[in-house]
């Protein structure tokens, strides 16, 4: 069946791209385009990572590049929303390139590919996260839950019951930092103090961590954008109004401080926003915010709102793993969400 689901997608993906459907210069004409990526880890070190779903390796990201220099004029998200808004557009086709969450392996495999091409991008980063050089909360749930399967499954059963998850999920990681999700922060922090107790505090493989102020301030200096994705990373519709102006502007004067630059663009962390968010985001006083809504933006989209596509390892390869231009154009037409 998966099978049949890929050579019906790579055939249509080809007979797309023959017929310029999918070509960018055709579907994102005076749209704004943005991509999202997370992580960027070597294959090896992929291969153990627990959410697989967020990274892509160097070469893919190299690859992805590539095919996106061809067809769009590649920028960061304030450079290309702000040209969107203009009227002096590039003649191909507006493509921003976002990372969320500021982990390390941005500036150690992300930004030589990013100089190397000559591509600048935006990096959301999470301020607290990175003056402590602290793990965020669904990476902690993800390496301690992986640590559990292999170690103690029903200390693991346990505390995912206690969770809220029903039964015995087949996917544990995403299944529990869904969970946690919707906890308010202070109980979500309760449950991954219980979860680090039954797997010891050292939980963060030793290839992880944050970007240091040292390499953001490089990457901004390089001409990379950097903007906020808030001071802890919280669901922002379930925080309170003082807690909502905390992360909002204070990450914003934080930020600035740090890297002696205007911050223009947020990101909703998760994705998650309402309009209560949405005003506080405008009122702090950025010009543009995220989301993970998969799609491209026409013309008069909001700029509080603006959607992105999601990138992950294996895209654009066909049944046979073979990359090909097509199968990641198609994605990139904002007509396919959750292609796998
Ligand atoms: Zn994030």
């Amino acid at each position: 069946m998966r099978k049949f689901k890929h050579f019906v997608r790579d055939t249509a993906a080809e007979i797309l791209h023959a017929s310029h459907l999918t070509c960018p210069a055709f579907r994102a004409r005076n749209k704004l385009t943005i991509a999202t990526f997370h992580r960027v880890l070597p294959a090896s070190i992929l291969a153990q990572y627990p959410l697989p779903g967020i990274a892509v390796t160097p070469e893919e990201l190299r690859r992805f590049l590539e095919v996106f220099q061809e067809h769009y004029s590649v920028g960061s998200l304030h450079e290309s929303a702000r040209l969107h808004q203009s009227d002096q557009r590039p003649e191909k086709p507006l493509l921003a390139i976002t990372f969320d969450d500021g982990q390390l392996d941005n500036y150690l495999f992300a930004l030589p590919v990013l100089n190397a091409l000559n591509v600048r991008a935006s990096f959301f980063v999470v301020t607290d996260a990175i003056e402590g050089n602290e793990v965020l909360w669904h990476d902690k749930i993800a390496y301690a839950v992986q640590k559990l399967q292999q170690r103690d499954a029903s200390a693991l059963q346990t505390w995912l019951s206690g969770l809220g998850v029903q039964g015995h999920a087949s996917d544990p990681v995403n299944a529990a930092i869904a969970a946690a999700k919707l906890l308010e922060p202070g109980e979500r922090a309760g449950h991954v103090g219980r979860l680090e107790q039954l797997t010891g505090s050292h939980i963060r493989p030793d290839w992880d961590g944050m970007m240091t102020w040292d390499q953001i301030r490089e990457m901004r200096s390089g001409g990379h954008e950097i903007g906020s994705h808030s001071k802890s990373h919280p669901i922002l519709p379930l925080v309170s109004d003082e807690a909502l102006h905390h992360e909002i502007r204070h990450s914003r004067d934080l930020l600035e401080a740090q890297i002696d630059h205007e911050v223009r663009s947020f990101c909703y962390p998760n994705g998650d926003y309402d309009e209560r968010v949405s005003a506080c985001v405008r009122q702090a006083g950025y010009e543009f915010a995220v989301t993970t809504r998969y799609g491209i933006n026409p013309k008069d989209s909001d700029p509080y709102s603006l959607r992105r596509i999601d990138l992950q390892s294996g895209y654009g390869k066909n049944a046979a793993g073979t990359f090909r231009s097509s199968g990641l154009l198609l994605r990139m037409t904002g007509l396919l969400p959750g292609m796998s």
